[in-house]
C-alpha cells in the first residue's frame, strides 16, 4: 500500500472526497493538493515510503467505508434496517430548535444549532477548539478549515459553506496548536475519515484528542468552479472584485450572495433553480457522486436543514424563525446537547423517531443519496466500475 494504490483506487477512480486526511496522516508531508481551480486532487510532492506505510489509502473514505464494523464500535450495534435507521443511521433521538442568540441566528445556515451547541462546548470546558469552515481571506467563494477557540471565531465561520473543505487538515493544524479537547465539524466524508482513523492505532496522533464529531447533512458539495460560475455569469461580478461571499444569507428566502469591494450587494434566491440547481447538478465533484450517507451517519450529532417540519414553514421561514433538525446518535452527544439546551443555549422540540418522514420526503440530502445515487451506484457495481464500497451495508 503505497500513494500508488491511493492513486490507483480512489483518486483515478473518480472517488476522492477531498477531506484532506491522506496529506495529514502522510509521515513524511509526501503529499500535497492541486489548487481549487484544477480540480484539488492530492498529489505526491514528495518521496512515498512505499509499500510499508499505507497510512494515506487506511484513512481514505474515498474508496471503502466499513458503515457495519464503524457502527458496531461507535454505537455498539449495526443500524435496524427494519426501521427509518435504514436511511438515517443509528438514531437515539432527534430534534428541531434554534439558537437563543439573535446573533447567531442571524448568522448560522439554518437555527444555528451546530454553532449553538459549539458555543455551549467552548464556555464550558467540554472543548477547546473546534475546527469548523471559514471563507479563504483571498477567494471568499471557497471554505477553508478554520481552528476556532473564542466565541467571535465561531460565529464567524458560521453558516454553509457548500465546496469541499479539507477539515482534516484543520484537525492537524488544532492537534499542532496543542489543543487538547477537539470538536470537529463536517460533512459525511470527513466524518468517514475520522472514524476510519479512530480505531487504529497509527492515527491516534490525529485523532486521539477529538471529543465531538458534528456531522452535516448532505446533498451533494460544488466544485469551485461551479460557484465562481455562477458568482461570474448569473450575478455577473468579476472574481476579483468579490468582497465577501455567503451561499444562504439571510432574511429569507436565502440569498446566493456577493459583497463586492465597492460594498455592492448582489445576489438571488438560494433555492431558485438557477443557483441550487444548477449546483447541484453540473457543478457536482465526482467523489460525491458514489456517496450514500445523507445524514453523516457516523456522527455523534447529525445536523440539517428542517425543511417540511411544520415549524420550519415557508410562513415561519418569512418570519425569521428558522430551524435545525439534530439527529443524536449517542449518549455521549446526548449529555451535551441536553446540557445546551437546559443552559439555554438552543430552544428546541423532541422530533420521535416515527414522526421523522419530513426527512425521508422532503430532504434534498436523502432524496440525492438515497433516491438518486444509490441505484446509480448499484449499476456501476454491477457494469464492474470502481464504486464506494460501504461494506455490509
Ligand atoms: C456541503 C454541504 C451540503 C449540505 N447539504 C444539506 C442538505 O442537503 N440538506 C440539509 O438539510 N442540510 C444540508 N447541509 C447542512 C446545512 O446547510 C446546515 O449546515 C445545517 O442545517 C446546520 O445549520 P445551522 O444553522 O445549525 O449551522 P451553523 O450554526 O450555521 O453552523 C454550521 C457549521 O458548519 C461549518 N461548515 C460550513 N460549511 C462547512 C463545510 N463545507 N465543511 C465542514 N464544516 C462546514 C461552519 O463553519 C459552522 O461551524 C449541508 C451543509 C454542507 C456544508
Amino acid at each position: 500500500m503505497a500513494f500508488a494504490t491511493l492513486y490507483q483506487n480512489t483518486i483515478a477512480a473518480n472517488l476522492c472526497v477531498e477531506c484532506g486526511a491522506c496529506a495529514a496522516v502522510c509521515p513524511v508531508k509526501a503529499i500535497s493538493y492541486l489548487p481549487h481551480e484544477t480540480g484539488s486532487d492530492p498529489v505526491l510532492t514528495g518521496k512515498c515510503v512505499g509499500a510499508k506505510c499505507g497510512l494515506c489509502y487506511g484513512a481514505c473514505p474515498g474508496a471503502e467505508v466499513p458503515m457495519a464494523e464503524l457502527e458496531k464500535h461507535l454505537f455498539g450495534r449495526e443500524r435496524d434496517c427494519r426501521t427509518i435507521e435504514k436511511q438515517l443511521g443509528v438514531f437515539k433521538s432527534a430534534y428541531v430548535g434554534r439558537a437563543f442568540d439573535p446573533e447567531l441566528i442571524s448568522r448560522g445556515a439554518s437555527g444555528a444549532v451546530v454553532t449553538a451547541v459549539l458555543l455551549y462546548a467552548l464556555e464550558h470546558g467540554i472543548i477547546d477548539a473546534a475546527v469548523v469552515t471559514g471563507p479563504d481571506r483571498e477567494k471568499p467563494w471557497l471554505g477553508r478549515p478554520v481552528v476556532a477557540v473564542t466565541r467571535e471565531q465561531l460565529i464567524n465561520a458560521a453558516g454553509s459553506k457548500y465546496n469541499s473543505v479539507r477539515q482534516i487538515a484543520g484537525l492537524e493544524e488544532a492537534v499542532a496548536r496543542g489543543c487538547k479537547k477537539i470538536a470537529v465539524v463536517g460533512t459525511p466524508c470527513v466524518i468517514h475519515a475520522i472514524r476510519k482513523m479512530q480505531f487504529k492505532d497509527p492515527y491516534q496522533k490525529l485523532v486521539q484528542y477529538i471529543t465531538l464529531t458534528i456531522g452535516l447533512w448532505c446533498s451533494t458539495r460544488f466544485t469551485a468552479h461551479g460557484t465562481a460560475f455562477l458568482i461570474q455569469n448569473r450575478l455577473g461580478v468579476p472574481l476579483d472584485e468579490v468582497k465577501d461571499f455567503t451561499y444562504r444569507a439571510k432574511p429569507w428566502p436565502d440569498q446566493f450572495q456577493v459583497t463586492t469591494k465597492d460594498n455592492r450587494v448582489v445576489g438571488e434566491p438560494w433555492l431558485s433553480l438557477n443557483i441550487a440547481g444548477r449546483l447541484t447538478g453540473p457543478f457536482k465533484p465526482a467523489g460525491c457522486e458514489d456517496c450514500l450517507d445523507a445524514t453523516a451517519e457516523l456522527a455523534d450529532l447529525s445536523m440539517g436543514d428542517s425543511w417540511g417540519h411544520p415549524l420550519a414553514s415557508p410562513e415561519e421561514l418569512s418570519r425569521g424563525n428558522f430551524y435545525t433538525t439534530t439527529i443524536i446518535r449517542n449518549e455521549k452527544a446526548a449529555k451535551i446537547f441536553q446540557a445546551a439546551r437546559q443552559a439555554g443555549y438552543i430552544a428546541c422540540q423532541s422530533v420521535p423517531q416515527a414522526d421523522t418522514t419530513f426527512i425521508t420526503r422532503n430532504n434534498g440530502a436523502v432524496i440525492t443519496k438515497i433516491h438518486g445515487n444509490a441505484p446509480k451506484v448499484r449499476l456501476k457495481a454491477r457494469r464492474g466500475l470502481p464504486t464506494r464500497n460501504y461494506t455490509a451495508r
